[in-house]
């Protein structure tokens, strides 16, 4: 299967994971306020593109610093505004940006793996398909997100054969986001 053979269109929906996709990740620790946020290279060229394509994009985050007590959620949600603010200065835009606070261990239904956030996106954007949604993200987590949503599963990692990531269900992989957008705008722009 290519990508062009999806045929994305308005109707759908590009969900993405926001740490190692659209910021660096820190390794070891988390993004606690704005100057610990750090854009990776062409991803904020990235969004007029695929804004072009897809019907709306949504961030889905995982963000259990806040559950730990390292992270205030004021702060987190300053990064987001910053984070948008800056993806629409370059002529982009995110229809929506969800995060979970909750802990690893407390298994909560709004944390990857678990759908809670995606159902949480559709509850506010009831034309969201989820068989015409593609997740994008860079860990085992988002990909089964992805896949117990049906959702057409992007892995975006420069590693795809680290250890942790090797029985992952993905259909497509590319190093970067703007990679992944390159052959986009290739197949449908
Ligand atoms: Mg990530």
């Amino acid at each position: 299967m290519s990508l062009k053979d999806l045929n994305i269109d308005s109707r759908w929906t590009l969900f993405l994971d926001r740490d190692g996709i659209i910021n660096r990740l820190r390794v070891n620790d988390y993004v606690k306020n704005w100057d610990e946020f750090e854009f990776l290279p062409g991803v904020p060229e990235s969004f007029p593109v695929l804004n072009r394509i897809f019907g709306r994009l949504i961030i889905v985050t995982n963000q259990q610093g806040i559950g730990k007590g390292i992270m205030e959620p004021g702060l987190v949600e300053e990064v987001h505004r910053r984070m948008l603010e800056a993806i629409r200065q370059k002529g982009g835009d995110i229809q929506g940006i969800y995060y979970c606070p909750a802990l690893e261990k407390d298994r909560d239904p709004c944390r990857k793996p678990g759908t809670g956030m995606a159902h949480q996106a559709r509850r506010d954007f009831p034309q969201i398909e989820f068989s015409r949604s593609v997740m994008a993200g860079d860990s085992a987590g988002d990909m089964e997100f992805g896949r117990r949503l049906g959702m057409v599963n992007v892995l975006i990692t420069a590693e795809p054969h680290k250890k942790n990531l090797k029985e992952v269900p993905y259909d497509f992989q590319f190093c970067d986001l703007p990679a992944f957008t390159a052959e986009l705008k290739k197949c449908y722009l």
